[in-house]
């Protein structure tokens, strides 16, 4: 139970349609990943298409990475593990050597499957120097060797797909081994209302909601701060209501929300504001 999920493809439940904008990254991965998961015959004639055994996502946090790592299992017909590199570290002292056989084991048995490493800078961050723990530094020798100890015929079929927010902390070993690295940015304007429109896909909204300007007014939001300042803006109508019933004093309770407007997201952003900064 050091893994955090072990999912089948069809019970992931995202796909690359229910991301927005990221569009590049979404390309890349389906070259990278996709095509030869489904399709490894492609990939086993001459020397230059090899499949990837190894991809890094990296960007500032709440960007979507997670979201992709799943999204690209459902689209490969890959199963899904996730582990987080800090629990790994911290609750597994000393186990190192049992867990991550276990781990290559069991994902061998699972091919074609994705491991999904998040914050892999700390299960295989820089060699820490005098202070690093011990149990750190075997865990991440252990992972390595099991790695690549994966054999041609396996490792075509797992991907070890790593997230961070702070690429700079990685190992140069590890750096090698994750030889694709993308960069998962802040959406611009045009993105924000990409991801907006999604998340707001099956909500109220009042008739010529202006998503333009929304996406104008959130500069420095990633997807998962736009995802909080939507959920902040639709608390708005259902406190209005139950005011309202209040006020009224009626004990019969109403269902009928008023829908959604610009205005509720304005006022939304004095509680939700955009987490990374970028000040010094
Ligand atoms: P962290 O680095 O903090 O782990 P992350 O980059 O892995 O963050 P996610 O956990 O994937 O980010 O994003 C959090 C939530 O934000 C997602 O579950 C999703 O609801 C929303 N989200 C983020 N990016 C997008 C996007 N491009 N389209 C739609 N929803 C998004």
């Amino acid at each position: 139970n050091f893994i955090s999920a072990v999912v089948p493809p069809g019970e992931i439940g995202v796909k690359f349609d229910d991301i927005g904008a990221l569009e590049d990254v979404k390309k890349t991965l389906d070259e990278l990943v996709t095509l030869p998961m489904r399709r490894p015959e492609l990939f086993s004639h001459g020397n230059l298409l090899r499949p990837c055994k190894g991809v890094l996502l990296f960007g500032p946090p709440g960007t979507g990475k997670t979201l992709l790592a799943k999204a690209l299992a459902t689209e490969a017909g890959a199963n899904f593990i996730s582990i987080t590199g800090s629990t790994l570290t911290s609750k597994w002292f000393g186990d190192a050597e049992k867990l991550t056989k276990a781990l290559f084991s069991f994902a061998s048995r699972l091919a074609p499957v994705i491991i999904f490493v998040d914050e892999v800078d700390s299960l295989l961050g820089a060699r820490g120097g005098a202070f690093e723990h011990e149990a750190t530094r075997r865990m991440r020798n252990e992972f390595m060797a099991a790695w690549d100890g994966l054999r041609s015929k396996e490792s075509q079929r797992i991907l070890i797909l790593g997230a961070t927010n702070r690429p700079f902390d990685l190992d140069d070993a590890v750096i090698r081994r994750l030889p694709r690295r993308i960069y998962v940015d802040l959406p611009d304007a045009q993105n924000r209302m990409k991801i907006l429109k999604i998340l707001l896909a099956k909500e109220n909204l009042e008739s010529d909601f202006k998503f333009d300007e929304l996406a104008n007014c959130t500069e420095g939001y990633s997807g998962s701060d736009l995802k909080n300042l939507c959920i902040a803006a639709a608390y708005r109508p259902v406190h209005e209501l139950l005011e309202e019933e209040k006020k009224g004093g009626t004990s019969s309770k109403s269902t009928h929300l008023r829908p959604l407007k610009l205005d509720d997201f304005i006022e939304a952003k004095a509680k939700v504001s955009p987490s990374v900064s970028y000040d010094a």
